[in-house]
């Protein structure tokens, strides 16, 4: 007998090019069976999908969970598994002198499956623009030491995936020390193999000079915001050097945030093509009360922006199991795989939601997590909505 069966939805899953009405079984924490119908067989606990959309369980490549110690952490249970996003990344809240930390009393013991970008800065994201004291994590280089981060990263090998480099004048004595830094950051992961997540918003470097030092599978996160260095040129067209950076295999997430996000810049760049790879939340404790509140919304607002339901899933699922070299086990629904699923609820009527610039626009249509399974058991219930 299954551990659990969620019969009767539609599945969209992209990783499979599934967008149809399937069954699920999932046992001993996986993906059992996925067939026309399960009516038949018996199971220790039947989810009735009729009418909602079950889809593999999220993956948001940016978070920040390191409650405790970076400003920003927020507890990622509540606000990720809970709500659809199964796997989670921190982006750098956390640097090779506090990792350990993050391992052992974050990811180690929490329901969300967790990894990390680690913090070019040896401090991660400790103090910063929005704390006491406003010293942000370049400020000073002597907190970046490459042998430093590459010893971090050997040592966590399963957990860390990347690297993170946040460029930000107010981060980094008034912008002086972003080259420096982004030219480390880019020694780190030449080093160990891995990518780097750059943050550009208020970089006074411009992003064609950012992206020239970026490669393959490198990514820029907060790709539709509306400061300094962003993608567009000020006529309003893409910048070519963002269209070349797509060709070279960089890769452009959403990482909404608190200040990232702007409806304006998404609709524009979206009118040119310009999507992302991947949809991302940016979570942390200045917006999850909004105007971020959790991945399905910032999914949500890209569905209100014009993708259609599958394109966006598969934002959130194939493509970042992809990015993390994680597709055979995560983002797929797949015999085999991770019992890791969301049923969402596709909702229609008005709801007003803000973007990161103030600007109010109001959904017709939306999606919200109703039931959630990690490893094979239902681990949230919205069911009252
Ligand atoms: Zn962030």
């Amino acid at each position: 007998m299954h551990d659990l069966h969620i019969r009767g939805a539609r599945l969209i899953d992209p990783a499979q090019n599934l967008d149809e009405r399937r069954d699920v079984a999932f046992h001993s924490g996986r993906v059992a069976a996925l067939v026309p119908s399960l009516d038949d067989q018996p199971a220790a606990e039947v989810i009735d999908g009729r009418g909602l959309i079950l889809a593999p369980g999220m993956i948001d490549l940016h978070v920040h969970i390191y409650q405790g110690v970076s400003h920003y952490g927020i507890d990622p249970d509540p606000k990720c598994v809970m709500r659809g996003a199964t796997t989670a990344v921190d982006a750098g809240s956390s640097g090779a002198s506090t990792f350990g930390g993050l391992r052992r009393y974050i990811i180690e013991t929490s329901a969300t499956r967790l990894f990390a970008l680690l913090n070019i800065s040896c401090i991660g994201m400790v103090t910063g623009a929005e704390s006491e004291p406003d010293v942000g994590e370049l400020e000073d280089l002597r907190h970046l030491s490459v042998p430093a981060a590459v010893r971090c990263i050997e040592a966590n090998r399963d957990l860390i995936l990347g690297i993170k480099i946040r460029l930000s004048d107010n981060l980094a004595a008034g912008g002086k020390n972003e080259m420096p830094a982004l030219l480390l950051a880019r020694e780190a992961a030449a080093a160990t193999g891995l990518p780097i997540m750059v943050h550009t918003p208020r970089s006074t470097l411009g992003l064609p000079a950012i992206l020239a030092e970026l490669r393959r599978d490198d990514i820029i996160t907060h790709t539709y915001h509306a400061r300094e260095s962003g993608i567009l040129h000020p006529s309003g067209d893409v910048l070519p050097e963002v269209r070349r950076a797509v060709e070279r295999g960089i890769l452009f997430d959403v990482g909404h945030g608190q200040g990232s996000f702007s409806y304006e810049v998404a609709r524009q760049a979206l009118a040119q093509d310009f999507l992302p790879h991947t949809i991302s939340s940016d979570l942390h404790r200045y917006n999850l009360d909004g105007p971020v509140y959790d991945l399905a919304t910032t999914v949500s607002k890209f569905l209100h922006l014009g993708l259609e339901l599958p394109d966006a899933l598969r934002k959130v699922t194939a493509t970042p199991a992809t990015v993390i070299k994680r597709e055979q086990e995560l983002g797929t629904l797949r015999v085999g795989a991770a019992g890791d699923a969301v049923v969402f609820r596709e909702c229609t009527g008005s709801r007003p939601l803000p973007d990161s610039m103030g600007r109010v626009e109001e959904l017709r249509r939306w999606i919200e997590p109703v039931y959630v399974v990690r490893a094979g058991k239902v681990v949230a219930r919205h069911v009252a909505a």
